[in-house]
């Protein structure tokens, strides 16, 4: 390593030392104090999902249960190599990553980052290249930021994982996926992905990051648009996903 980039690599360690003593002492969720990212109560109430799962989504199952691959596995409706989350999209987590994307609350971008780093080191895999999974220009200018960006941004930074957020561009508005019925969902994003510079993917294992994984659709499109585009292999990871 060239003596200027040691020099750009010890001044960014620095800096991200100084950010972390620069994080407020009180729990973003709660407000209590703590000394942690999190205070111990709202920590207690988001679990994080342990094995048994899917080897390859990682859907969670009962204790007991042998890990085999799920029915969507089974049947190929995803297309990434391995998928994993942090914890159930429920209580204190669905409140923490509403918080985030519909209040713009900044403060919650650290736990959840925190989250995000610790499901992508259970994948047990590495990547090439950190992408945000994005939203329509419409969305992006109704809301003033992308939440997913935010996250893969800490990703990066912690992990030191280069970031593409130009890449993968979403090209069409779709309606919201929450109001429609699966099949609905996935005609609806059908094409709404779009990749810019392929160059820059050829034979990379590319991760998408996303703040909720929910039935799939979005992540099957993403990962079409990245592997037509020459991507090796799609790994994603979400803060939390829904059952
Ligand atoms: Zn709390
Ligand atoms: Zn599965």
């Amino acid at each position: 390593m060239g003596y200027l980039q040691r020099i750009a690599q010890l001044v960014g360690t620095a800096l991200n030392w100084a950010l972390d003593l620069l994080s407020p002492w009180v729990c973003p969720l709660c407000g209590s104090p703590t000394d942690d990212v999190l205070c111990e109560d709202c920590r207690g109430e988001i679990v994080p999902i342990l094995h048994p799962l899917c080897p390859c989504c990682g859907l969670p199952y009962p204790r007991g249960v042998p890990e085999h691959l799920c029915r969507a596995c089974k049947d190929k409706e995803y297309l990434f190599l391995r998928h994993r989350s942090f914890g159930i999209y429920e209580g204190k987590l669905r409140d923490a990553i509403q918080r985030l994307k519909y209040c713009g609350e900044r403060s919650l971008v650290q736990p959840l980052g925190e989250m995000l780093l610790s499901a992508y080191r259970l994948m047990d895999a590495e990547a090439d290249l950190v992408i945000p999974v994005p939203m329509s220009k419409g969305r992006l200018l109704e809301r003033g930021f992308n939440q997913s960006l935010l996250l893969a941004h800490y990703l990066s930074r912690k992990t030191g994982m280069p970031l593409r957020g130009d890449l993968l561009v979403k090209v069409r508005e779709t309606p919201p996926q929450a109001s429609l019925t699966a099949s609905q969902r996935r005609e609806n994003l059908k094409g709404a992905f779009s990749v810019r510079d392929p160059g820059a993917l050829k034979g990379k294992r590319v991760l998408p990051v996303d703040d909720v994984f929910t039935t799939g659709p979005t992540i099957r499109e993403a990962s079409k648009a990245l592997l037509q585009a020459g991507a090796g292999e799609v790994l994603e990871v979400t803060v939390a996903r829904s059952l």
